[in-house]
């Protein structure tokens, strides 16, 4: 069976350089298998004006519904800031055992806490959460293990914690399953 072949695929304005360098990560930890693309899309059907943020639940239907496929898993990226009714702000979000997700890298950035630029931190950190999301998607539930990639994330500084791989529970898991 093996793992399933994984699109990349940023809607609305995104950097090409940030896509091209987290789907190099991604391909990395999941051992190849990552195509990417840029898709015009407006966001703005899932603008809150009041919240001024995007709805992930809606933009998250979208993606199901449109943009993917059975035989594959489909990671929507996106550059702007994503919540959910019940939470201030979303990294992103996925359907268990689903075909899609969505992650953005709005608060993903040091600049956005005050602190100089860096890239190849915004890379790893928007990676991880990329990552995780197809955790989700591949059957997989938040785990406990302090550096696993499937480790809930509320704060960057929660991300930085983690790393970008699976601890071997979540490993076996995969592979029991089929996945890896
Ligand atoms: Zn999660
Ligand atoms: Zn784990």
């Amino acid at each position: 069976m093996g793992l399933k072949r994984i699109t990349l695929i940023t809607l609305g304005y995104f950097e090409r350089e940030i896509l091209k360098n987290v789907a190099a990560l991604v391909e990395n930890e999941l051992k190849g298998r990552v195509d990417s693309k840029m898709e015009h899309y407006d966001l703005e059907s899932h603008f809150d004006p009041v919240r001024k943020q995007y709805n992930g639940n809606t933009l998250l239907k979208y993606v199901e519904a449109n943009l993917a496929y059975d035989d594959r898993k489909t990671i929507a990226l996106v550059a702007v800031d994503l919540y959910i009714p019940i939470l201030t702000y979303i990294f992103g979000q996925a359907y268990l055992n689903g075909s899609s997700g969505i992650a953005s890298l709005y608060r993903l950035g040091n600049e956005r806490y005050g602190l100089p630029r860096d890239e190849a931190l915004l890379n790893s950190r928007f990676a991880k959460e990329i990552i995780h999301e197809l955790g989700h998607c591949f059957g997989l539930i938040h785990c406990h293990t302090f550096d696993c990639v499937m480790k809930v994330s509320t704060y960057v500084e929660d991300i930085d914690q983690k790393s970008t791989s699976f601890c071997s529970k979540c490993r076996q898991q995969l592979e029991q399953d089929g996945h890896l």
